[in-house]
């Protein structure tokens, strides 16, 4: 099943159809997709009969995050080998993490400011979580997973990497500094769902080309890992980290300007298309 936030209304979407489903359910499931996830395990077998001759054409640019209230954000740094490398450390032994404040979520086809000319780019798979998860095992972690989606870590560098001992959280949350959809997708759709192509363009140019097969840490092995310390509650984001080519590991450096739009894409989910544009403290480089 393919969920989405249309004009901000929880909605199934079956190819360019949709199902609102407050409507459908006749007011037994909420119009706000993040209320759904406290009753996922329900949504999903009611979602399994609902007529999808009730379903209208939607356009695209109706869609909306389809998260944007999550309890918990984490976010995952160095979860590829090749962009651990890249960043000069050695690929971990235990998961990096950090959280993006939830007040950079955005939309998928929003404009994005860019505070400063520091800001890189990280496309990311980002798992939803549809079940309270408590030291769950490994091999039962894709059933807490409601569903996969396409995230932007989007990251200004300096501020990132300030201070004695850097604490990435604040510099990765800017609004609008999480991008998220266009939709979010169940596990089961895909053939093999810890093996999908993650892509990040800036117009034309390709950035950014992975597999989530190389990730150092799974979906399911960041579910147990995360949950060993922390409950997972239903809703919560693990934005899984990012595969090598951002512009901070480049020669020379390389960051986002005013005027393009970046282009994050997941195979079997969809591509968010961000344009960028100049916030007040943005000061071209020389
Ligand atoms: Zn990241």
């Amino acid at each position: 099943m393919r969920i989405g936030r249309l004009s901000g209304r929880l909605s199934i979407l079956i190819g360019d159809h949709a199902i609102d489903v407050e409507r459908a359910s006749s007011g037994r499931f909420p119009a706000d997709p993040d209320e759904v996830f406290e009753r996922w395990n329900e949504f999903v077998e009611w979602a399994e009969g609902t007529d999808a001759a009730k379903a209208r054409k939607f356009e695209p640019g109706e869609l909306g995050s389809p998260v944007l209230r999550p309890a918990q954000v984490f976010a995952i740094g160095l979860n590829y080998r090749a962009h651990a490398a890249e960043s000069g450390v050695d690929t971990p032994d235990a998961p990096t993490v950090f959280t993006k404040f939830r007040t950079s979520l955005t939309g998928p086809y929003e404009p994005v400011v860019l505070p400063t000319a520091g800001v890189d780019w990280e496309a990311e798979l980002v798992a939803v979580i549809g079940r309270r998860a408590e030291r769950v095992p490994e091999e039962e972690a894709w059933s807490y997973v409601a569903g996969l989606t396409a995230g932007q870590d989007l990251s200004e560098r300096a501020v990132q990497l300030a201070g004695p001992v850097p604490q990435f959280s604040l510099g990765k949350s800017y609004p609008g500094f999480a991008p998220l959809g266009p939709v979010l997708v169940t596990p089961d759709e895909f053939d093999d769902p810890g093996d999908l192509e993650v892509s990040c363009s800036l117009d034309d140019e390709v950035l950014q080309k992975g597999r989530t097969s190389d990730m150092v840490f799974s979906v399911p092995q960041l579910v147990a890992r995360l949950s060993a310390v922390c409950p997972l509650l239903p809703g919560d984001l693990i934005f899984t980290g990012t595969p090598p080519g951002v512009g901070m590991a480049r020669t020379p450096q390389r960051y986002l300007k005013p005027g393009t739009t970046l282009l994050t894409a997941i195979e079997g989910i969809g591509e968010l298309r961000n344009r960028l544009v100049a916030g007040n403290g943005y000061q071209e480089p020389r």
